[in-house]
């Protein structure tokens, strides 16, 4: 067993931190604050190459394989969610779905831009009925000669109200369920295509974009299918194999930068005269988050090995996520207390982070719905 990066994942993994430490911490917190991230730094990435890492060359990308795609999500997710979001569902849920489910044209079409930043994407399932339960979703899709009209609504879209691209999810049978699914790939300048800002003040992720996308007689023409009429909900959940590893990366950079945060902090700030490191509840604190964070990165660097020999790792994937994002959500919770008062405020990025890694916990698939992919993997469908 070999636990080396290659020299090629090594490169990418520092071009991606020296990115994320220049370029994203420095205002990080700034962004927060107004609650938006400036478009020159999504296009600064397109420009670096991470916007279409994954992809082949034809279409702009570097062929990165998902380890090093992993470690560029990890050292994004190290310094900011927001950023990171972005881009996994720009790469992952959009344009390596683009890469899988594209005819010739599509690709052509889309991937070159979407490479290099000038267009960007979003992915549009989740609906006020249907969340979780994403078969169940009420958008529908009605054949109209060599067009389908869509008309439905969909929550929570991440870049959705920047996106130049949308994949959307639509019933064109309800009768059929989940059978009757189509996925299109559509430019969101189409007539009875309407956005908005989602309602309300976040959590965290406050940085991101979210929208409440409505489709009213959006007219398509069936060109824009991605995959084949009923292949819809194959194309959602395939989408999510990639992006729930990007989330687990992601996530595994939160912990890490609360252990980074938090082993700084036990070594200078003193109180009974001694440093609070010293303390051997705080060491425990601090050896449990270590071993949170190692046991992470094997997860998360084994389902990406595994995709990247071309095995089957959905039940892996979820345990990644998983594990990662509950992971993090305790090292988080652990870097608040240990910060004492000052971890309270937004003088210390600790404090982003706990409102941030709840987001990772849910979208994606919750950590309930993780357990019962993991579980149905294992146990098996009775016939
Ligand atoms: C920051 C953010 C970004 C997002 N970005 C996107 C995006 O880009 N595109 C997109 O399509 N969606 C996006 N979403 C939506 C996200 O994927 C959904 O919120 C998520 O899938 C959960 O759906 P829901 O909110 O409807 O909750 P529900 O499905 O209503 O779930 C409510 C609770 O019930 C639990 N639950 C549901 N079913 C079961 C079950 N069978 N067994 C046990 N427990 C269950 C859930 O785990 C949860 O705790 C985003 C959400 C957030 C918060």
């Amino acid at each position: 067993m070999n636990f080396a990066l290659t020299d090629s994942q090594q490169k990418i993994q520092h071009r991606a931190r020296d990115f994320a430490q220049t370029r994203v911490a420095p205002i990080a917190r700034e962004m927060d604050e107004r609650g938006a991230m400036p478009l020159e730094l999504v296009r600064e990435m397109g420009v670096l190459g991470f916007l279409g890492g994954p992809l082949p060359s034809e279409y702009g990308g570097e062929g990165w394989d998902a380890v090093s795609l992993a470690l560029c999500y990890e050292e994004l997710g190290r310094v900011d969610s927001s950023v990171r979001g972005l881009m996994t569902v720009h790469t992952s849920l959009v344009s390596q779905c683009i890469l899988k489910w594209g005819t010739a044209e599509q690709k052509q079409k889309f991937l070159p831009k979407l490479a290099r930043g000038e267009w960007l994407g979003c992915y549009a399932l989740t609906e006020p009925n249907a969340g979780s339960d994403a078969a169940s979703m009420e958008t529908t899709a009605t054949q109209d000669d060599d067009e389908f009209v869509l008309n439905g609504e969909k929550i929570w879209i991440t870049n959705g109200n920047i996106a130049d691209v949308a994949i959307v999810f639509a019933n064109s049978n309800r009768a059929l369920k989940h059978k009757g699914i189509c996925a299109f790939l559509i430019e969101t300048n189409l007539k009875g295509f309407a956005r908005e800002k989602m309602r309300g003040q976040e959590l965290g992720h406050r940085a991101s974009d979210h929208a409440h996308i409505r489709f009213e007689n959006m007219r398509v023409p069936k060109t824009a299918l991605l995959g084949n009429v009923g292949e819809g909900f194959k194309v959602a959940m395939s989408a999510l194999d990639h992006g729930r590893l990007g989330v687990a990366a992601g996530a595994l950079g939160v912990a890490q930068a609360c252990l980074d945060a938090s082993v700084e902090f036990a070594r200078t700030r003193r109180q009974f005269g001694q440093r609070i490191g010293d303390f051997e509840m705080i060491q425990s604190v601090i050896a449990n988050m270590a071993a949170d964070v190692d046991a992470a990165r094997m997860l998360v660097y084994r389902a990406a090995w595994l995709k990247d020999e071309g095995q089957r790792a959905t039940r892996e994937t979820s345990i990644a996520k998983l594990f990662a994002t509950e992971a993090a959500v305790r090292a988080a919770s652990e870097a608040v207390l240990l910060h004492g008062g000052r971890g309270y405020s937004n003088e210390y990025p600790v404090e982003r982070y706990y409102r941030d890694i709840k987001g990772l916990q849910i979208y994606e698939g919750t950590s309930h719905i993780q357990r019962i992919v993991i579980a149905r993997d294992l146990i098996g469908k009775e016939m």
